[in-house]
């Protein structure tokens, strides 16, 4: 039975219908994804009619990322992006928008520059190009992420605001990314020894066989917008799609059987959209819970009374507080399922190598202290204080990112106390329990096609021990299979013995395999995950509990004073408890601290992106002396670093000899001088061009077709160019680098 789909298991949301407002052809993403994955597939030359629905495609790209094809959306309304609403100005900027967003996305390792948009789009346009690509940019639309380029690009060395980080998770380490390349000064505080809170993969098993096993947040759910997806393509860490084919087993071991597993399926999506249906017509109190109602609902319909539906139907509503981390009583009937209509759409997707490698990424470059549990924050008009045992920070601003269950413990002291409207919010919100038992095997018995499989429970009070597994031996390096806990036996877990829950475990799994013949052999590791009793996190991620809203993510996320600032998945209305949704918080805010900070009186000088090329003196000293040669291509590269993805300088002379190399003469006057064109580019995408054949031209056709790339003149070359070129400068300077004499050719 499908039970992955884009709604389905996997889902935060499973199992229920995808969320209504999407309405744009996901193939188009899905095709996007594909030519940026370096897909085999050729793209066929353009015809005039697919010019010319270029625009129509970029509109539903950016429909795809949350911009509607014919409105602005509330930042954009906020920021002012257009002087009126609705007219052809707010058309045109639209479409400028959608170009601008679509053109990132086609290339997501390269820094989009205001100066490559200029060169596609009308001057008359130029004033809609600025407000479009400021807002993408200061709001974390494009240009985000783990690419090396982005962190030098933006820097304004006239900033001298600084802001503490509290929490080095998702959320703290994307703001302190973005507020670095915004020029702020960040330093991020982590009661751990560890970056990545709540997304922590370990290394299980024995010496020289270790699987990456991820304990914390693992399903990247919905690839299509989805952010992390964007950091997977800049890292070029391969995705699994997590197949679809997810067998039920019942608690004596033997298989569902398929017609009662898909009736009560139906039963199951009937009794949710019943809720839906009462909730329109006539409304719950906010003090009723989705348990109670989905109980009431069972019994005035009569449906899955015999033992195997009951149990059967236990196992969705397991799968339903593994989404929610948190018991149905605990839901509110009202509200639980807000953040559905923004349900990222595309597969559901494990990485390669665990989540650990995304956040290993972001730490690059970022200075995070370890080991500082910070206990008090202190905050008022002359900036603030962040008190981490015996050590005090001081700064401009702080951004709060330790997760709700840190801040409902009171474990953080506020100095003053947090508005009352943030406290009552903070403790209307659920914040409940998930856990993960890993286990490692000699091999996979379970079967190599399989990434899910469930196991119904005897009792109710029991539904979600074990009820779900999650197969990861096509990402993790070895036979690694995690059973999920949810509901009220999470919390049970967290009191048992590990010896108890892996003896309990090991008799499900040989209670299924061992009829079929198959011998289950003891694992060679176990972890069992106690995230309640984690004193950074006290629990697994929020849900909206009975007597709160959506609203309460909203107050959560709420600035105080322009000074505190929170972040984290629980302050995420849209997307809560999710990786995604805490990486996006942090952009958020890192945005919402540079607009306070430009409105600070002292702030020395605002922000822009200014177009401050090389001058023309560097880059001919710099070509001079090309680390690669090809054709009427050269190329320069910052010797420091070979990573594939570091990042160069392409130039194209125009207007000379095919046979004079333009790296040797530098001395014409004027009128002889050739036109140089540059581009911005990896070194692996310059290795991909020297293996192009077809001279010239076919290296220039697969730089704009297979590389998205587009050639600038000097005059639109900007800060990007700038840095990248004096740090290849300095880095030429540097007494160990010698310029390599013997260039590779190619024709
Ligand atoms: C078991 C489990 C499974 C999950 N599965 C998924 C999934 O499949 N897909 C998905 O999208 N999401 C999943 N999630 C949710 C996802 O992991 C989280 O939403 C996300 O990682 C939260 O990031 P954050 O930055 O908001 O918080 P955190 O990652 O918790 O970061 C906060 C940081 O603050 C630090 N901190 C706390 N208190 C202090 C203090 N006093 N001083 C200094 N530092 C402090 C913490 O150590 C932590 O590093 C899962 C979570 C869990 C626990």
């Amino acid at each position: 039975m499908d039970r992955n789909g884009s709604g389905g298991l996997a889902s935060k949301r499973s199992l229920r219908k995808n969320a209504g407002l999407r309405t744009y052809d996901e193939n188009v993403m899905d095709e996007l994804i594909e030519n940026q994955l370096g897909s085999s597939k050729r793209k066929r030359h353009k015809t005039k009619e697919e010019i010319e629905k270029e625009t129509e495609t970029e509109a539903l790209i950016a429909l795809s990322l949350g911009f509607p094809i014919d409105g602005l959306i509330d930042e954009e309304i906020k920021a002012g992006v257009v002087s009126e609403m609705g007219g052809k100005e707010q058309n045109d900027y639209i479409v400028v928008r959608n170009h601008i967003l679509a053109s990132w996305r086609k290339n997501v390792n390269v820094f989009l520059s205001k100066g490559q948009i200029r060169e596609t789009v009308s001057h008359e346009h130029d004033k809609l190009i600025s407000e479009a690509y400021d807002f993408l940019l200061f709001n974390g639309y494009i240009n985000f992420g783990v690419s090396p380029s982005f962190m030098s690009t933006i820097m304004d060395e006239g900033m001298e605001k600084s802001v503490i980080i509290v929490g080095a998770g998702l959320a703290g380490l994307a703001a302190a990314r973005q507020l670095l390349s915004f020029g702020f000064k960040v330093v991020v505080l982590e009661g751990r020894n560890r970056p990545g809170g709540r997304v922590y993969t370990e290394q299980i098993g024995q010496k020289g066989n270790f699987v990456a096993a991820d304990l914390g947040g693992s399903v990247i759910t919905g690839i299509h917008a989805n952010p992390l997806g964007v950091l997977a393509r800049q890292l070029a860490v391969p995705l699994h799609k997590i197949r679809d084919n997810c067998p039920l087993y019942n608690p004596d071991g033997s298989i569902v059987d398929k017609q009662i597993d898909t009736e009560i399926e139906v039963v199951f999506n009937k009794l949710l959209d019943k809720v839906t249906q009462i909730r329109q017509m006539q409304g719950f109190s906010k003090d009723v819970s989705l348990g109670s109602v989905l109980e009431k609902l069972r019994q005035l319909y009569g449906v899955a009374k015999s033992p195997s539906e009951k149990q059967l139907l236990d196992w969705h509503l397991a799968n339903l507080e593994y989404a929610n981390a948190g018991a149905l009583s605990s839901l509110s009937a009202v509200y639980w399922d807000q953040d559905d209509p923004y349900e990222m759409s595309g597969d559901h997707c494990f990485l390669v190598g665990g989540n650990r490698r995304l956040i290993k990424a972001l730490c690059e470059g970022v200075p995070v202290f370890y080991g500082k549990t910070v206990n008090t924050i202190r905050y008022g008009d002359e900036g603030v204080e962040v008190i981490a045992g015996d050590q005090s920070f001081q700064a401009d601003m702080v951004l709060c990112t330790a997760p709700l269950g840190v801040l409902k413990k009171k474990a953080i002291k506020f100095e003053p106390e947090l508005p009352q409207r943030k406290l009552a919010a903070i403790d209307r919100l659920g914040y409940g329990l998930l856990n993960k038992v890993a286990m490692v095997f000699p091999h996979v018995f379970w079967g190599e096609d399989l990434d899910t499989f469930g196991r119904l429970n005897e009792c109710s009070h029991k539904r979600g021990e074990f009820f779900l597994f999650y197969s990861y031996h096509t990402v993790s390096g070895g036979a690694l299979l995690i059973a999920l806990v949810a509901g009220g036996a999470a919390k049970d877990l967290e009191t048992t013995d590990p010896t108890t829950l892996l003896h309990r475990v090991l008799k499900v799994l040989r209670g299924i395999y061992k009829p079929k013949g198959i011998d289950v052999p003891n694992p060679i590791q176990t972890i069992c995950t106690r995230w309640g009793g984690d004193p950074f996190s006290y629990g697994s991620y929020s849900h909206v509990r009975v007597q709160s809203s959506g609203v309460d993510y909203e107050v959560l996320a709420e600035n105080v004073a322009s000074r505190l600032f929170f972040a984290g998945e629980a302050t995420s209305r849209k997307y809560p408890a999710t990786m995604h949704g805490a990486f996006l918080s942090g952009l958020r805010e890192a945005s919402c601290i540079l607009r306070a900070s430009n409105a600070m009186p002292s702030c020395i000088k605002k922000l822009g992106l200014k177009n401050v090329g090389p001058s023309n003196e560097l880059l001919t000293d710099l070509f001079q002396y090309p680390d690669l040669l090809c054709g009427k291509l050269l190329f320069i590269f910052d010797p420091r670093s070979d990573d594939p993805r570091s990042i160069g300088i392409l130039r194209l002379s125009v207007g000379k000899s095919n046979s004079q190399p333009d790296y040797e003469d530098t001395n014409h006057d004027s009128s002889t001088l050739p036109l140089h064109l540059y581009a911005v580019l990896s070194r692996e995408q310059a290795n991909r061009l020297q293996s192009v054949s077809g001279g010239d031209s076919g290296r220039l056709l697969y730089l704009e077709k297979n590389l998205g790339l587009k050639l600038m003149g000097p005059s639109v070359l900007g800060k990007l160019e700038n840095s990248l070129a004096l740090s290849i400068a300095k880095a030429r300077r540097r007494p160990k680098y010698r310029v390599v004499g013997g260039l590779s050719t190619s024709k």
